[in-house]
């Protein structure tokens, strides 16, 4: 199979898996209270440790592991307006559903929710926002990274006005998309940000692992009570084996890979412009993570083409397609602009470190016999 869809998903490392191996054998049981003999780096603290090392948090406290980043987002919501006045939330009109669901409820809970548009390239439109924070919101959650077009927001300035305008607002990054692809620093670019999502199965770690970057001196209540488990912000038995997994993925994404990876990506382009010089490539012009290219091969339908890739063992992201697998618009692009038309002949291709040129070869050669056009005769 050739896999190029790492936005949606990663697959985990074989370092992972075996990290992960002990925990589900001989190393399965609760860690007993303050025991010193406890394995170590894969361990809660381990992996405390190792998110700790890869965003440059300042300290392993700073971090709670939850299911994933669809729960830490929807904590976020729910408890930093937790028994206030309805007042104002911003987030940006790209957000993934796990962001813009859980603002959704507040709104209907009498919260006023401000979505900040972006422009054609899908990046935030900065004055909006500034203009947006003079009425002192509760909380702005911005994601650092688009999971459809890559686009990499700028968090260090979105921060700073933040901090200038609405100093007491907490500022919340769903960081999915960017944590262990983009080389985060939590105490110089991004010393702005309270609060940071993350997930390791979007870097080679497990699924159903994830957690919450919580800045010393915020305070957040516990969305998940009953058990007291790390330090009483999120009770329940800790999944290990997760753990280890996730430990072992953040040690190893430290990305020495990345400019290849960007290559890759970077001559793929050429090449697709070289064969569809109508082709367009959306948001290049704008800052992307390394990973991603999302086009449109204008006239085309992009559900078909990733169908008939899929029976050909080629796995591509389409820029129509929801989370439940229908057809639906790209809530990105209609952001952005895009028309309905050009929209629906977009595909995503999102690569990893097991990605290679022989792969990207392999669907160029796919596209350019169109053979989902002699399907339809
Ligand atoms: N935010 C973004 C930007 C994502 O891409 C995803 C996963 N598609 C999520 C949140 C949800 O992550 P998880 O699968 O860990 O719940």
């Amino acid at each position: 199979m050739i896999y190029l869809d790492n936005n949606t998903t990663t697959q985990p490392t074989a370092e992972v898996v075996e990290a992960m191996q002990p925990y589900l054998t001989d190393c399965n049981f609760n860690r007993p209270p303050s025991s010193a003999s406890w394995p170590g780096v894969h361990d809660p603290d381990g992996a405390a440790l190792a998110m700790m090392s890869l965003s440059g948090a300042e300290g392993a406290n700073c971090f709670t592991f939850t299911s994933g980043a669809t729960e830490s987002n929807n904590w976020v919501f729910s408890e930093t307006t937790r028994g206030r006045k309805p007042g104002r939330i911003i987030i940006s009109a790209i957000e993934h559903a796990s962001v813009s669901e859980p603002a959704a409820k507040l709104a209907r809970a009498g919260f006023e929710v401000v979505e900040i548009p972006v422009n054609d390239q899908g990046l935030i439109l900065l004055g909006a926002l500034r203009a947006a924070l003079y009425s002192k919101p509760i909380l702005v959650s911005i994601m650092t990274a688009n999971n459809e077009t890559g686009v990499v927001q700028p968090i260090e300035r979105i921060g700073l006005l933040v901090r200038m305008i609405s100093p007491t607002t907490y500022f919340h990054t769903d960081a999915t998309q960017s944590i262990g692809k983009l080389n985060v620093n939590l105490q110089s670019d991004w010393e702005d940000v309270d609060l940071l999502s993350f997930s390791a199965h979007k870097f080679h770690g497990p699924k159903g692992i994830g957690g919450l970057y919580i800045r010393q001196g915020i305070e957040l209540e516990a969305m998940l009570l009953g058990g007291e488990q790390q330090r009483g912000l999120s009770s329940a038995t800790m999944n290990t084996p997760a753990l280890a997994g996730l430990a072992s993925a953040a040690m190893e994404a430290h990305y020495p890979e990345i400019d290849e990876i960007t290559n890759l990506r970077d001559s793929f382009e050429v090449n697709l412009l070289k064969e569809f010089p109508n082709a367009i490539i959306h948001s290049k012009s704008a800052p992307r993570l390394p990973n991603t290219s999302f086009f449109s091969l204008p006239g085309a339908d992009a559900g078909r083409i990733a169908e008939r890739l899929a029976d050909s063992g080629i796995i591509v992201g389409i820029g129509a397609m929801c989370s439940s697998g229908a057809i639906r618009e790209s809530k990105t692009l209609r952001a952005m602009g895009v028309p309905h038309h050009i929209a629906r002949s977009s595909l995503q291709i999102s690569l990893s470190r097991f990605s290679s040129s022989t792969q990207l070869d392999t669907l160029l050669d796919f596209l350019k016999s169109k053979c989902w056009e002699r399907d339809e005769l």
